[in-house]
């Protein structure tokens, strides 16, 4: 068994009213794993998401990521660790549109310490990987969606996150957009990266999770991986 790169151990949060949002939630992803997170809305999925990333903490229980209690970092420290860690990719891209695309994916690792010139080889290096080396010099608002959503791909994996966490990755994207964000999500996962997907979209699990774990009213209501033949 490899190391786990995910560990929730009995982890709840509660809001000031109601039941839990997430209810004494025990959950371990390895390193390697491919998981989809479904569930309706209300479910607890963005919570399970905001306290994996060190946004949010829990209630109780605890949350480990890459070997550290990311519920016991305070906010500056939580910056870094996500920083250097974790790598977001969101629906809406999150793109800075007032810099070109190469300079959107080599700020994490400007932020992270990273030397600029090393910096700018890894990012010219995973812009010509993820097939957008030509729009390099443009701004995202120039890019196709699709396109966007590789650009912040990019820059999600620029520092070599132990964790790829997205969050409706396809949600704005047209149909063959969606489908190019699914096969490079595919060739990452093929490639060793850890990832977890929050998502609607069932066929974004069936294509590219080889785990889905499904989030009902706070718990985890199934959990199936699937064998993969490789
Ligand atoms: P999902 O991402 O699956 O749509 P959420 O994690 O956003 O679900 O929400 C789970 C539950 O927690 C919902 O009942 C929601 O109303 C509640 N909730 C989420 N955020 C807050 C908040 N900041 N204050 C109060 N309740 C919240």
């Amino acid at each position: 068994m490899t190391t786990p790169v995910i560990e929730l151990s009995g982890a709840s949060r509660r809001y000031d009213q109601g039941r839990a949002a997430l209810d004494e939630v025990s959950l371990t992803v390895r390193a390697g794993e491919s998981v989809a997170i479904l569930g309706p809305s209300g479910s607890g999925k963005s919570t399970l998401l905001n306290l994996i990333a060190g946004l949010d903490r829990p209630s109780s229980g605890s949350v480990t990521v890459d070997g550290v209690r990311v519920d016991q970092l305070g906010e500056a420290a939580s910056a870094r660790f996500r920083r250097a860690r974790i790598g977001m990719v969101f629906q809406f891209f999150n793109l800075l549109d007032d810099l070109t695309v190469a300079d959107n994916v080599v700020l994490p690792a400007e932020l992270a310490g990273m030397a600029r010139g090393e910096a700018r080889r890894r990012a010219a290096e995973l812009l010509d990987v993820l097939g957008i080396a030509r729009h390099a010099r443009a701004h995202p608002g120039r890019l196709s969606g699709g396109e966007r959503q590789r650009v912040a791909v990019a820059r999600a994996l620029m520092n070599r996150p132990a964790l790829l966490l997205a969050d409706e990755p396809t949600g704005a994207l047209d149909s063959a957009a969606g489908e190019d964000v699914k096969a490079l999500f595919n060739e990452l996962h093929a490639d060793g990266q850890t990832i977890v997907t929050v998502t609607h979209d069932l066929t974004l699990a069936q294509a590219c999770a080889t785990r889905t774990v499904t989030i009902a009213d706070g718990r985890i209501a199934r959990d199936v991986t699937r064998a993969v033949a490789r």
